[in-house]
């Protein structure tokens, strides 16, 4: 963003996109569990080590709390897409951070093709070449697609969303047979969209898996 404009959120004096007070207010997760994200003391949370997700590592920057909830809805639904660089940024610093391994690629969730038409982008595919040209990682957009659409799955409980996402996608890269594979999301609800994606690219030879979204959902306690 330009300086002179005013916080995006407050409409304060401010020399970047929100000022140091709204940033500063930010909901922002720091440790917790590292598969799920839920905040507890240590590095597994109880679910996580009796049923462990299909992947090795979440990243998370933010609890999907206000102001999050209501910017991720800008970018996603209103096409406010300068969001996209502002989440970007904060999720390629929190995969910093924790100061491990970068994988070898990114795969965004994908939007089927209807979607696709009505929004115009993939939320998922916009975060992940914002975080690839940050943090140098090649993209695989379309390395997974949307078989069919499925309903939306606002409001729905876990078992509801497992089963509608079942068979969801499939892989169309070939050559990931031994790969570190970070799955990029917006946001984590249930697990239920990275669970699936993650047993998919797991099938296709896919060595280790992270999933990386901008927010999890607070009342989410693990898989
Ligand atoms: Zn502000
Ligand atoms: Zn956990």
């Amino acid at each position: 963003m330009p300086a002179g404009l005013p916080c995006a959120l407050c409409l304060g004096g401010s020399a970047e996109l929100l000022c140091p007070p709204c940033s500063g207010d930010l909901p922002r997760l720091a440790g917790g569990c590292r598969q799920c994200g839920l905040p507890v003391p240590g590095n597994f949370c109880a679910s996580c080590a009796l049923s462990p997700p299909p992947w090795q590592r979440l990243s998370a920057p933010f609890s999907f709390d206000y102001p999050i909830d209501r910017l991720v809805h800008a970018f996603k639904y209103h096409g406010r897409v300068f969001w996209a660089g502002f989440l970007a940024r904060e999720m390629a610093r929190c995969v910093i951070e924790k100061g491990v391994p970068l994988p070898d690629l990114l795969i965004p969730i994908p939007v089927h093709p209807v979607r696709l038409y009505e929004r115009g982008f993939n939320q998922s595919g916009e975060l992940a070449r914002r975080i690839g040209r940050r943090l140098r990682i090649p993209v695989l957009a379309d390395g997974l697609c949307r078989i069919d659409p499925r309903p939306p799955m606002v409001g729905l409980s876990a078992r509801q969303r497992d089963r509608i996402i079942r068979g969801a996608f499939r892989v169309t890269a070939t050559g990931l047979a031994g790969l570190y594979v970070a799955i990029v999301d917006d946001i984590l609800t249930t697990g239920a969209t990275a669970g699936e994606a993650a047993r998919v690219l797991r099938r296709a030879g896919v060595e280790k898996l992270e999933v990386w979204v901008a927010a999890r959902t607070p009342g989410w306690h693990g898989p």
